[in-house]
């Protein structure tokens, strides 16, 4: 999906739904938001090329959380990309280069027992599947960062959904890269997965550190483009 020169959603399908994976280009740069699950690299490959780009432009990664949707791919494109670059919000660093146990195995395992089933089963799964995506960060950014790209891409650091959860700006289309702090649901902007996230009144307060910026567009990596007056929307969801 287009959303303006140099600027790409690369929709790649899953099970339920799709992820919506930002990817930000210049004529001799290509950045890309996030990596999908482990194992659908080819997926994204194909996404690239209905796009006309291919996998080998990408020259940097920037991870917005360690959540294996979000990091899966990471090590295997760093793997096929070996000159590639990867930038995350420092306090999620250790968790996406594996120094510590996931953030959600953290706030699980101690009340496992307690856990209906199905989540039991998530848990089991992300301590068999972690160890195997966890991958190197070259470059820790913090809250105001400005990444010299494309005209300036601003780092927002929203934390609630995990510790170093950071939104994105593209300040040339005004296009705001949420990450996991918000979704779509019925056509409607909504705030983090309530299931899946670590402080959720944080995830909630957090988003109105996005009121400094004119947001005329929202990339919601689970929920996909939502263009119907954002500022407000936004507004709405931290009351
Ligand atoms: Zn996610």
């Amino acid at each position: 999906m287009k959303i303006s020169e140099g600027f790409e959603v690369l929709v790649i399908p899953q099970e339920h739904g799709a992820y919506h994976l930002s990817l930000l280009f210049t004529e001799t740069e290509a950045l890309l938001v996030d990596t999908g699950n482990p194992g659908q690299e080819d997926a994204l490959e194909k996404a690239l090329n209905e796009a006309g780009l291919s996998l080998e432009r990408i020259t940097k990664i920037v991870i917005t959380h360690h959540d294996r949707d979000h990091i899966g791919g990471l090590r295997e494109l760093r793997r096929r990309l070996p000159k590639v670059k990867v930038w995350a919000q420092v306090d999620e660093i250790p968790f996406i280069d594996g120094s510590v146990p996931a953030l959600k195995i953290q706030d699980l395992d101690p009340v496992f027992d307690t856990l209906p089933e199905k989540k039991q089963l998530f848990v089991t799964q992300m301590k068999k599947i972690f160890p195997s995506i966890t991958a190197p960060v070259d470059f820790g950014l913090k809250d105001g960062d400005v990444l010299d790209f494309d005209g300036g891409i601003d780092v927002i650091h929203t934390p609630g959904h995990t510790l170093g959860h950071i939104c994105l700006y593209h300040r040339k289309s005004k296009t705001l890269i949420a990450g996991d702090a918000m979704n779509i649901q019925e056509g409607k902007l909504i705030g983090a997965n309530p299931e899946f996230t670590h402080d959720l009144r944080e995830a909630a307060t957090t988003l109105k550190r996005l009121s400094h910026y004119d947001i005329q567009r929202i990339v919601s990596y689970h929920g996909g483009i939502f263009e119907d007056h954002p500022d407000q929307a936004i507004l709405s969801l931290t009351h």
